[in-house]
This record gives C-alpha cells, sequence and structure tokens, in this order.
C-alpha cells in the first residue's frame, strides 16, 4: 500500500471526519499539523512519557469561527432579522486553557452549577472578558448558586438564570435581570438520552401556566447529547416555536430562542449530517414559522458543547504488554499504561466507541485484532469498537527497544472531569500545541497528589 492509501485507511486528513489536521510523515508516524507548523505525535510520546492527552486550541477555535461564521452567513443570505449567538456549555470541558481561547474567539458561557459559575467570577475577576458577555444559569438553583448569580448581576454581568422548576420562578421573583425558561417537550430523538421522562425544565402546560415572567428573555430547551437524526433536531425546533408564540402572548420580552446542545460528531468516522445542513435548516425554519405567526424573528442560541470540544484534544498511551486470547473475536489483548475506566469514562458509562489509530508503525502492511485493556484490575476496563475489535500494527514487528503508541481520537469533551481514581491510576500529563511550540498544561499526577485526596 502507498503511504496515501494509509492515511486514507487512518481515516486522517478528513473534514468531515474531523481529522483534517492528522497526517502520517515517511517514517509511518503520526503528525498533527497547525498551519505550517507540524507535530510529531510520536516524539512527544516518547518525550513526554505516555500516557499523554494532547490539546489543540487552534482545533477549538477554527470549529467555533466556522460555527459562528456560517449561522451569520445563513442569517444575511436568508435574510433572517434575529441574531444568534454561541453559549458554550461549561460542563463540556471546564480547563482554563481550553475555556478562554473559546471566550476570545466569541463564545458566551451556560453553566450548570454554582462552581462552574464560581470559575466565570474567577475570568470575570482576571478581566479575560468584557461584561458585554452572556452566561446562562441552569440547573438546580442551590442557594449558594443563587447568591453566586446575585453577586455577579449586581457587578453588571449579564448573568440569565434560567428558570427549571416552578419553585425557581417563585426564588427568582425579586432578580431584576432578564432570565429564561427551560422546556421539557414530549418528543423523542434518537439519542442515548432519549428518556420517557426527563427531570430537567417544565412541561409546556406549566411554562404557560407561569403567566407574565418578569423580563423574560429566552425559552430553552435541550433534547440530549449526539442526535443520531437531523430532522429530529427541526421537529422539536417547531414544537418548541409554538410555546414560544404562546410565551410570547404574554411576555413581550421574549426574544430568544435557545436550542441547547446534541448535534452529533462521528466519533466512529462514519458518515454523518453536516453542521452546515443543520444550520440552514433551523434558520429557514425559523423564518418561515415566524412569518406565519406573525412575530419577529427569534435571536437563535445554540449549546452545540460535544461538537466543538471533543476533536480538539486526543489521548496518547503505550502499550505496555500483550497477551494471547484463546477463544475470541481477537487475538490478542493489548495493555495500555493509563485506563478507560478513569481516562475515558464514558467508554465504560455509555459505551462510547472511538477511532483508535497508531501513532508509530502507521504503515505496517500486517495488522492484528486486538481488545485494549487498561491499568486498573477492573474486568471492565476494556475496549473494543463497534466490530468487536482494534485493528492495529502487530506487537510482534516491533524492534528490540522500540515502544507502540496509540492515539485515541476527540477526547476533548466530557472526559477531563468525568476522569476519577479507581485504582488510584494518574491522569495523563496534558499537553497543549499551539504556534508552533508544545507546552505542558498539567503534569502527570504524582502518587503524594493522588494520596493526598484520600488523606495520606
Ligand atoms: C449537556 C448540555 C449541553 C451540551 O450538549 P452536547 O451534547 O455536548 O452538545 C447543552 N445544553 C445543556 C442544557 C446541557 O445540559
Amino acid at each position: 500500500m502507498k503511504s496515501k492509501n494509509y492515511k486514507q485507511f487512518w481515516k486522517l486528513g478528513k473534514k468531515e471526519f474531523n481529522t483534517e489536521q492528522f497526517d502520517m510523515n515517511t517514517d509511518g508516524e503520526l503528525v498533527v499539523r497547525e498551519g505550517n507548523y507540524q507535530y510529531n505525535i510520536y516524539d512527544l510520546a516518547r518525550k513526554f512519557d505516555s500516557s499523554i492527552k494532547v490539546f489543540m486550541p487552534s482545533v477549538l477555535e477554527q470549529r467555533l469561527s466556522h460555527l459562528i461564521e456560517t449561522f451569520t452567513g445563513t442569517i444575511k443570505t436568508q435574510k433572517y432579522k434575529g441574531k444568534f449567538t454561541y453559549h458554550f456549555p461549561m460542563k463540556v470541558n471546564q480547563n482554563k486553557e481550553f475555556v478562554l481561547p473559546l471566550v476570545a474567539e466569541g463564545a458566551h458561557l451556560e453553566v450548570t452549577s454554582a462552581n462552574e459559575l464560581w470559575v466565570v467570577k474567577k475570568m470575570w475577576e482576571g478581566e479575560n472578558f468584557h461584561s458585554k458577555i452572556r452566561i446562562l444559569c441552569n440547573g438546580p438553583k442551590t442557594v449558594q448558586y443563587l447568591k453566586l448569580i446575585q453577586y455577579l448581576e449586581d457587578k453588571n454581568l449579564t448573568i440569565t438564570p434560567i428558570i427549571e422548576t416552578l419553585n425557581e420562578a417563585e426564588l427568582l421573583k425579586d432578580f431584576k435581570g432578564e432570565r429564561g425558561v427551560r422546556l421539557n417537550m414530549d418528543i423523542k430523538v434518537s439519542s442515548h438520552w432519549d428518556k420517557k421522562i426527563d427531570r430537567f425544565g417544565l412541561t409546556p402546560e406549566e411554562a404557560l401556566s407561569l403567566g407574565k415572567v418578569r423580563n423574560l428573555k429566552v425559552l430553552h430547551y435541550h433534547l440530549g447529547s449526539q442526535i443520531g437524526n437531523e430532522n429530529d433536531i427541526i421537529i422539536a425546533l417547531r414544537e418548541a416555536f409554538k410555546i414560544y408564540v404562546k410565551l410570547r402572548q404574554l411576555n413581550p420580552t421574549l426574544d430568544t430562542l435557545d436550542v441547547g446542545g446534541g448535534l452529533a460528531i462521528s466519533y466512529q468516522k462514519k458518515k454523518m449530517y453536516r453542521m452546515e445542513s443543520v444550520v440552514k435548516r433551523i434558520v429557514s425554519t425559523l423564518y418561515d414559522l415566524s412569518e406565519k405567526a406573525g412575530v419577529p424573528h427569534p435571536n437563535i442560541i445554540t449549546e452545540w458543547g460535544q461538537y466543538i470540544a471533543a476533536p480538539s484534544q486526543f489521548t496518547v498511551f503505550k502499550v505496555i504488554d500483550t497477551k494471547d486470547i484463546p477463544k475470541g473475536v481477537a487475538q490478542k489483548w493489548y495493555i495500555i499504561d493509563g485506563s478507560f475506566m478513569t481516562d475515558l469514562l464514558d467508554t465504560w458509562a455509555i459505551h462510547q466507541k472511538w477511532h483508535v489509530i497508531p501513532v508509530n508503525h502507521m504503515a505496517a502492511p500486517k495488522k492484528e485484532r486486538v481488545w485494549l485493556a487498561g491499568l486498573t484490575c477492573d474486568s471492565d476496563d476494556k475496549y473494543a469498537d463497534a466490530d468487536g475489535h482494534v485493528l492495529l500494527p502487530r506487537f510482534s514487528d516491533l524492534a528490540p527497544g522500540e515502544d507502540m503508541f496509540i492515539a485515541v481520537l476527540d477526547t476533548g469533551a466530557y472526559q477531563d472531569a468525568f476522569s476519577m481514581h479507581h485504582c488510584l491510576i494518574s491522569s495523563p500529563a496534558k499537553i497543549v500545541l499551539q504556534n508552533g511550540l508544545v507546552t505542558v498544561a498539567r503534569k502527570r499526577e504524582s502518587p503524594e497528589e493522588i494520596g493526598k485526596l484520600f488523606g495520606w
């Protein structure tokens, strides 16, 4: 096989798979491109001693700017009168080196808890953003959360608490700022999270029973993550718009529809719907519906987290040992120097599938079917893709003293905050590739640091 074909085989350099920054060099090693800069991941894995998480801010920034340009461009060509703003859902990735470039690139924020709002306070105190940025506050409003909402509102930040229960409407009665309402629609979408009974938000009847709500600006809903079907997004939008119009009759201040998160990406590198197409349909649907209903075109908010975040990070492990599998759809266990359970928890929690590729020996003609096993003693700490195995170069083909590294792509969403300490495994070091420079954002956890968490 020619090297071009190996690049094809590992599905690198493809925009539709979010792998356009990846390439293979002539030595069969994984490289990452950032404009004219290039990083050799095999060198980095040896230099920083795996396991490592590799974060690429340029990928994150490009994804956000492309999304914003797509919306503003579509709004212009369709002569839509509402505005678009993107709110990054902080729960997807709260790391400082991650959130700051997003805010710089024009993201507003959505938070879910008092502690996430505390991060906003830190940013504001550090003068990391001007007070025009808007913060949507979802999630149950504890006393501490409400206090912080009020504190930041008093500091002239645009803080928009989203009412999720009838009780919260009462608690926020005296709040002077703008607010939103979260809608819980009885709608089915193709997603892991499509539960019959949702605990978030108000039913349409409850929302309408609120009557006049002081300073109501936003109607918000969130269907779930990784929505599998483009049509589901539009069906829900039509349904939400009906409630929007009814709420607006009582509350003429209402001017914004927030469609939440859920735009999917192809973790397994199979064909998916395109963001550009969803954006066009959202704008044209809202245009038509508003014209028919005789209401101004609403401003549009999306909180697409995973879509923006996941492709900006990948995780590198070393294969430290192998074992035969006597009877199975795979031939060998490859044991890695990290853990799916502690570092990529969704593997265990929701049976997340990833795209796993070699970091060296990428052009090895012979491969074997393997199962990956993590460092914990847990029998659930393993991974195989949807075909029941992972295809990787043969460990037995390594030269003496040579190491084998593998990369798990698209690990930038959720996994960092989910990481845990089963068997006291250390979290990987975090490395940032930016402007041709490689920096360490987080060192690998030492035994002392982990021990401390448990009182040692
Ligand atoms: C989790 C969440 C999101 C982000 O969902 P993605 O699937 O990552 O796009 C957005 N909004 C709310 C309210 C959420 O709870």
